[in-house]
């Protein structure tokens, strides 16, 4: 008797389905094996209820990172997993709290996750909070008006809360399981953000950019947080991020209000100014040269008192848009006050200053200027040349040196560029 007992016992697959306990056995994330106790927990009428199925189907949102971590451990034959706890939908619908260890299994050439659970989610009371939790979870993504979301280690959007669809045109469902970096005008962009998220664990309002459905880029503000599985290695991110795109707007247009003259749409006096200072910085670490022109249109009150002051702007517009005719892009073009204008050149010695200039005067002596719907005026201006210097202490100082120059040529008869 005693060596009956003792003798070796071979174990039969079928003991697997009489285990009152559940296993599975997982290969790339899809279920290849249910017992009939893992069948039974699940809800599943059939096996076909749940072979060839992602685990994605069955585990909560909240949930899934940390399921998906352990399956990664498993598959790259790592260590088995501790025994953890998680939600899953079964098939009919309801919402069960398994405990789950899991080893991994060489199949052949691959490894697999065979896992064992059993059901907790018996606990009647401890169900109901679950499920109050589960809705309130869903309440508040659903009411969200920010986009939150959530990444794996590779980048792969895992869940996105449905606000997603007024922000970006697309259905969560639509997002999910494709790299976030693909909704990024430029996958590159989303770099910058990773790299702050690894080196920080987190980032609030990190600013990046979003292409949406129908073409449009956004801007956005991105609050961020790392994941890390059980072992502590990087899991993914989570957070949410905004459209700000009507702040981004605003800002420009505010900075565009702040910059541009109201009149002609060219820089304001404050803003060619500091293009000024900013040429003169530059000049003294080795850039340059640089030259600016300074104009004062002639005799331009007889246009006023002749025509009326609004014939009189309608003049400067348009002596605006024939100087930038002649303009490059490199070259700021800023009104210091009235009829007076300044043009910084970039890269333009005394003598292309000069001729530039003598154009300038000449087009604007041949161009007829409209004052009413019957009348155009014929108009000149005078121009004050002066080059920028190392020695230069502030902007006034090279627009000093150009008024000298202009007052000389006004006094010799207007019409003419001065040095
Ligand atoms: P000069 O050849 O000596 O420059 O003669 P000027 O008549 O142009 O004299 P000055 O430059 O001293 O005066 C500029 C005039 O430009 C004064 C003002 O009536 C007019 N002016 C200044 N700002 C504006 C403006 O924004 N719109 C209009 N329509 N006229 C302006
Ligand atoms: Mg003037
Ligand atoms: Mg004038």
């Amino acid at each position: 008797m005693a060596d009956a007992c003792a003798a070796p016992i071979n174990p039969d697959m079928r003991w697997l389905e009489q285990l009152p306990t559940g296993v599975i056995l997982i290969v790339g994330e899809h279920l290849r094996y249910a017992n009939a106790e893992a069948l039974r927990l699940i809800r599943a009428a059939t096996p076909q209820d749940v072979l060839g199925r992602s685990v994605q189907d069955f585990v909560h949102p909240l949930d899934l990172a940390r399921v998906l971590a352990r399956i990664r451990r498993a598959e790259r034959g790592e260590a088995g997993n501790p025994p953890t706890e998680f939600r899953v939908y079964a098939c009919d619908g309801s919402l069960r709290v398994l405990a789950m260890t899991s080893t991994p299994l060489r199949l052949g050439n691959t490894w697999a996750a065979l896992a064992t659970f059993m059901d907790l989610s018996a606990r009647a009371e401890m169900d109901a909070r679950l499920r109050e939790t589960d809705d309130n979870f869903q309440r508040m993504m659903n009411t969200m008006q920010d986009v939150f979301y959530r990444t794996d280690a590779d980048g792969i959007t895992r869940y996105v809360c449905p606000a997603v669809k007024n922000v970006l045109g697309y259905a969560a469902a639509d997002i999910i399981g494709l790299p976030a970096a693909m909704f990024y005008p430029d996958p590159a962009e989303r770099e910058p953000l990773l790299a702050a998220i690894r080196r920080d664990g987190f980032v609030h309002d990190f600013p990046g950019r979003m292409r949406c459905r129908d073409g449009r880029i956004i801007d956005i503000a991105i609050s961020t947080q790392v994941l890390r599985d059980e072992q502590g290695n990087y899991a993914g991110v989570e957070g949410i991020w905004r459209d700000i795109s009507e702040r981004k707007r605003m800002e420009r247009e505010l900075e565009r209000l702040a910059t541009r003259d109201d009149l002609t749409g060219i820089l304001n006096r404050r803003a060619i100014l500091e293009q000024i200072e900013d040429a003169l910085a530059r000049l003294r670490r080795g850039g340059g040269p640089f030259a600016l022109l300074l104009f004062d249109l002639d005799h331009f009150k007889r246009i006023n008192d002749g025509w009326g002051h609004g014939a009189g702007d309608g003049v400067l517009r348009q002596f605006v848009a024939l100087v930038q005719t002649l303009l490059r892009d490199v070259d700021r073009f800023g009104r210091l006050g009235g009829e007076e204008f300044v043009l910084l050149l970039e890269r333009v010695d005394a003598s292309a200053a000069r001729h530039l200039a003598e154009r300038i005067r000449a087009a604007v002596q041949s161009t007829p200027f409209i004052v009413d719907r019957l009348h155009a005026v014929e108009l000149t201006v005078s121009l004050g040349l002066a080059d920028l210097r190392v020695g230069d202490r502030r902007a006034s100082d090279p627009l000093e040196r150009a008024d000298r120059a202009l007052y000389r040529v006004k006094a010799e008869g207007r019409n003419r560029v001065g040095a």
